[in-house]
């Protein structure tokens, strides 16, 4: 099992120091986890330690491309009401 981070991540920096396993590396386009390092943290954390400090929703996700921190989770704006906004400019 592994997390991946997607298109979405902004190379913040964020989640590079507080993986335990050092599964986190800078690359291009975005930082990028390395599958056999990473264990999901489950032996050392009770959550994630990277989605727990990246501050971009759907940076993170995980086997299934489900993430960590979805739509609205980080801003606490409902993504139809973000839709809704988006629309109405
Ligand atoms: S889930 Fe844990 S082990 Fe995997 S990349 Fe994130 S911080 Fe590292
Ligand atoms: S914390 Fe999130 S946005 Fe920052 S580098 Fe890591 S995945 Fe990218």
């Amino acid at each position: 099992m592994a997390l991946s981070i997607t298109e979405a991540c902004i190379n913040c920096w964020a989640c590079a120091g507080v993986c335990p396993n050092q599964a986190i590396h800078a690359d291009d386009p975005v930082f990028v986890i390395e599958p056999e390092k990473c264990t999901e943290c489950m032996a050392e954390f009770p959550e994630a330690q990277c989605a727990a400090i990246c501050p971009v929703e759907c940076a993170i996700v995980d086997e299934l491309g489900a993430a960590l921190n979805p739509p609205g989770s980080l801003t606490g704006i409902p993504p139809a009401r973000l839709r809704a906004l988006s629309e109405a400019v």
